[in-house]
């Protein structure tokens, strides 16, 4: 039944393939992703762009579905054939009815930190060992895999020195196979249709790349560890949920050698980098202005959704090719306020009441955007400079606050005054920060060349 509800920015993807496109409509493949752009005049018809190719056109409603967002669900898992440590008969047992290629991994019990491969093959079951030596795996001492999930990659494809190419993962009860569930919302992308190019960045846990998916350039983050991968998956659920015009946009993932999460590309890199490397002989107040209200539309969203990011920092906003700012970085974002993980802080940039208390909220949340407002305004500069993580701690407690950066405009330096207020209750909400910023870029008088979104004075060659 055709959906009338569809507003402009919702994502959908396609039931089947529309090859013979009709004037003024799209054509595409069956998983091809939309975003809708406006309702048409034609009954059951929207007006969409192509998420890949950016081509607009009309598509019939009933030929796509919504592109649901991921659920947040623990049970969703990368290794659904992992179950942990359970005994060879048992791995017997639940390999029946006897199916060539059916298959699990178990954790040994004989010999601790290695794996055993259960598969089922002519009537029986082949356990073999799998050594963890020198940070690899291995079952033959020829192949040798960094994790389990690259291991039954292989496997899948090659028979190697095992009897039988896997076929069938026997899940382990409970567990919901992620890329099934990523196939049937629509955010599993095709390795085949990526390609990767140069490393753009290092994250803690995996290295950024530059890529190109189906024409589109994006950036792709790949997370090797096997574990590590999993936790990402839950970061990935939540910015299924999220669309913001300042929040950098996921578009989908790949659960290949770990885990590959593709986004857009943010060309000019992280806001820190960009300041640092071009200054104030470069980039105008008027540009600044414009990034702290990027940032400040995109936490405005996030607070709307209830979400708080607890890791706020200019390293975890990046700008776009022209030169939008776009918050990133959903790590350690939850909907409740209290982490029970023992996650390393990050001091110079967390409300005091977090660090003593582990309270976040969307008012720690603020405390840091004071915080980012500071980096802007100082052009990357690391905050507390010249103190260290202790005394940032002792003496923000006891009321010592930032300067102003240099030659900062008053009405900003208030404004990150008020995120730091000790009270959480007395710092303004984001969208209440909102207004007071589009308050004082009304009143901050443009320099010369400020009128440019990408705010760089003209022969700055960049
Ligand atoms: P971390 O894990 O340390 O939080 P990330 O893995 O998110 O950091 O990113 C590391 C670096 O890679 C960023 O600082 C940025 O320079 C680059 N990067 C990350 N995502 C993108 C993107 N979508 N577009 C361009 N560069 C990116």
């Amino acid at each position: 039944m055709a959906k009338m509800s569809w507003t402009a920015g919702t994502q959908c993807v396609a039931k089947g393939d529309h090859r013979k496109a009709k004037p003024g409509e799209l054509a595409y493949h069956k998983g091809d992703i939309f975003t809708i752009v406006d309702i048409s005049t034609r009954k059951g018809f929207y007006k969409a762009r192509h998420n890949t190719t950016g081509n607009e056109g009309l598509i019939n409603s009933t030929s796509v579905r919504e592109r649901e967002a991921l659920r947040v669900n623990p049970s969703l898992s990368l290794m659904p054939w992992f179950h942990g440590k359970i005994s060879g008969p048992e791995a017997v047992s639940k390999l029946q009815p006897a199916e060539d290629g059916l298959f699990l991994v178990r954790e040994s019990i004989r010999h601790p930190g290695d794996y055993v491969l259960c598969v089922s093959v002519s009537g029986a079951v082949v356990h073999y060992r799998v050594i963890y030596q020198d940070k690899q795996l291995t079952i033959d001492n020829t192949q040798f895999f960094y994790n389990l999930i690259d291991m039954i990659e292989f496997y899948s494809k090659y028979k190697g020195s095992i009897a039988t190419t896997l076929l069938k993962p026997r899940p382990k009860q409970g567990a919901k196979s992620a890329e099934l569930e990523l196939s049937k919302s629509g955010w599993l992308l095709d390795i085949a249709k990526l390609t990767l190019g140069e490393n753009i960045g290092e994250g803690e846990f995996g290295a950024v790349h530059e890529g190109e998916y189906m024409g589109q350039k994006v950036a792709v983050k790949t997370i090797k560890c096997d574990v590590t991968a999993q936790a990402f998956l839950q970061e990935t659920a939540v910015m299924t949920k999220l669309q913001h015009k300042n929040l950098v946009r996921l578009l989908g993932v790949i659960p290949h050698k770990g885990l590959h999460i593709v986004t857009e590309l943010m060309s000019k890199g992280n806001l820190v980098n960009f300041l640092r490397t071009r200054g104030r002989s470069v980039v105008t107040y008027a540009q600044l202005l414009h990034f702290a209200l990027d940032v400040c539309e995109g936490m405005e969203y996030l607070e709307s959704k209830k979400l708080v990011h607890r890791d706020l920092a200019a390293r975890n906003v990046l700008v776009s090719d022209d030169s939008v700012a776009k918050v990133s970085d959903f790590g350690l974002t939850k909907l409740d306020s209290k982490v029970s993980d023992n996650i390393k802080l990050p001091v110079k940039w967390t409300a005091p009441e977090a660090l003593k208390k582990e309270k976040f909220s969307t008012k720690s949340d603020v405390w840091s955007y004071g915080v980012l407002l500071w980096e802007i305004f100082s052009y990357g500069r690391l905050p507390y400079p010249k103190m260290s993580l202790k005394e940032v701690k002792e003496r923000v407690e006891g009321g010592y606050r930032m300067e102003a950066p240099e030659d900062c405009p008053p009405g900003v330096y208030s404004l990150m005054t008020i995120c730091w207020e000790q009270e959480p209750r007395r710092r303004p909400a984001f969208h209440k920060l909102r207004e007071k910023l589009e308050r004082v870029m009304g009143t901050h008088s443009p320099g010369p060349g400020s009128e440019r979104r990408d705010g760089i004075q003209s022969g700055s060659g960049c």
